[in-house]
């Protein structure tokens, strides 16, 4: 059986959910044996212009990106994106808040000059083209990945859960970052990652993206109970939050 060609891109973004895949280890050996890779610039050297799915990470913060996404989605039958960047702009749209003047001045200080920056919006990938499946999270789950690219080799719509965080944080019985008087986006954020991070002692930050039915107001009265700050609540929405 010949086995789908599968390239992976990379736009804005930090390469941590390449990462991922590449520490893998003896799971990305098994993934090798029913994919056949023939573009990956974080792991080797070849190219190509023939692939059956195209991976794709980072965000889009040029009118080349563009341009170059949409000749991926010509080429390619399958597009995924992949990590916060790809699937919804990422930390990257942060920028899109402020006077690009004051981004580029931040960043590179007087030197700054670059006219390509100067007007463009970042965007995710698919306010550009189709895409046909998304992986969540900032990084992503490699175990999540390995779902998705067995869903596609044989033909199945991969499953994304349609709950909060708050329902993966309950059921392992996680103490609430309310209860420490933290703000937490677990109830407007897409569940998949076991509710990785108040597990760990710190709250949601919202890097699986919000639900399409999240309930902002009650997010906002909820904050006002505890005694926080409408803008604390409204930078920390901003993180992943950005248009
Ligand atoms: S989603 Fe997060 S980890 Fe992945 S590339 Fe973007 S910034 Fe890096
Ligand atoms: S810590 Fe966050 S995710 Fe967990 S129950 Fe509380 S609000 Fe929900
Ligand atoms: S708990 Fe929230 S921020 Fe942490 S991994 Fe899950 S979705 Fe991302």
């Amino acid at each position: 059986m010949t086995k789908p060609r599968v390239a992976i891109f990379d736009l804005a973004c930090c390469e941590g959910c390449q990462l991922q895949i590449v520490n893998m280890e003896d799971d990305l050996l098994n993934l090798l044996t029913v994919i056949d890779p023939v573009e990956w610039r974080e792991a080797m050297s070849d190219q190509s212009t023939i692939y059956d799915v195209a991976i794709i990470e980072g965000s889009i913060t040029r009118q080349a990106d563009e341009i170059k996404v949409m000749e991926i989605r010509q080429r390619a039958t399958y597009v995924v994106a992949l990590g916060a960047c790809a699937t919804m702009g990422g930390v990257n749209k942060l920028k899109n808040n402020f006077a690009i003047h004051d981004v580029k001045k931040t960043v590179y200080g007087e030197a700054a000059n670059m006219p390509h920056l100067d007007t463009f919006t970042v965007k995710a990938l698919n306010e550009v083209i189709e895409v046909d499946f998304e992986v969540h999270g900032c990084p992503i789950d490699a175990d999540e990945l390995v779902h998705v690219v067995k869903c596609l080799l044989s033909g199945q719509t991969p499953s994304a859960p349609t709950h909060p965080v708050c329902v993966e944080c309950k059921m392992a019985e996680n103490c609430c970052r309310y209860e420490y008087d933290e703000l937490c986006l677990g109830p407007l954020t897409r569940a998949g990652c076991d509710a990785r991070c108040p597990a760990n002692g710190f709250w949601c930050f919202g890097c699986r993206g919000f639900l399409p039915d999240a309930n902002f107001t009650a997010a906002r009265e909820m904050a006002a109970e505890h005694g926080k700050s409408l803008e604390d609540l409204e930078s920390k929405l901003a993180l992943f939050g950005s248009k």
